[in-house]
């Protein structure tokens, strides 16, 4: 970067300038406004006030966010439509109400619960495709406990519905696409999806060892990485 400024922006000495030449009632407004914004010269109370403002804002904004690319997804998107029809042809309908937006830790960015319906993290998308890709994951876990009486506890299960989801939805998108033009990088698909379901299974209760983790995600990987229902094929 090479701008040479000649006016400063020293924030302190804007404040005085300011303060010499405004009336104080919009001096004080504005230095007020400037110690809200930065957190400067305000009592702890005040403090308190101003983070729970703020962070309500924030919820609500990310939430009218995630709202709003839900709603998107749920009416545009070709992988999103697609499974919610194959959901609903196979009883399990999931209305707009069955899929909510809520703040999470830093550790996800989605959940299916067989009792909640699923969980979009609206803190934590960077992008309507990241959102895309989480909720496609989630459907495909909701289509499977659906078509085929998962038992979550069963880590052989968990795997298999992980795999799948790894796979069909856009989680590994990256190598997905690299592998259509370059049969090499399928290998480097298959080790995404690996690596993202071993990870998830590891976050089961009933899962208490990496090692575990994969074991099961090996025991089950051949049939569940083949098995792309409800699509003929990755598409
Ligand atoms: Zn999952």
């Amino acid at each position: 970067m090479s701008s040479s400024t000649s006016t400063t922006s020293d924030p302190t000495e804007q404040l005085e300038r300011i303060g010499a030449s405004e009336p104080t009632t919009a001096f004080e407004k504005w230095r007020i406004s400037l110690s809200e914004f930065t957190g400067l010269g305000l009592t702890e109370d005040q403090k308190a006030h101003r983070d729970s403002l703020r962070e309500q804002g924030k919820l609500e904004k990310d939430w009218d966010k995630c709202e709003g690319f839900k709603t998107d997804l749920m009416t545009n998107s070709p992988i999103i439509t697609f499974l919610l029809q194959h959901l609903k042809s196979a009883g399990c309908e999931f209305p707009s109400s069955s899929i909510q937006c809520h703040p999470c830790p830093e550790s996800r960015s989605g959940g299916f619960s067989p009792d909640h319906g699923i969980l979009l993290c609206q803190n934590r998308f960077f992008s309507k495709k990241h959102m895309e890709d989480t909720l496609a994951h989630e459907l495909l876990h909701a289509y499977d406990h659906c078509r085929f009486k998962v038992d979550w506890m069963n880590l052989r299960h968990h795997a298999c519905s992980e795999i799948r989801a790894a796979n069909l939805s856009g989680d590994c998108r990256f190598t997905r696409e690299f592998k259509r033009g370059f049969y090499s990088f399928n290998k480097q698909h298959q080790a995404c999806v690996k690596r993202r379901a071993i990870l998830s299974v590891l976050a089961n209760p009933s899962c208490t060892s990496p090692d575990m983790a994969e074991k099961a995600v090996n025991e089950v990987w051949e049939s569940c990485f083949k098995d792309t229902r409800p699509f003929d094929e990755i598409y």
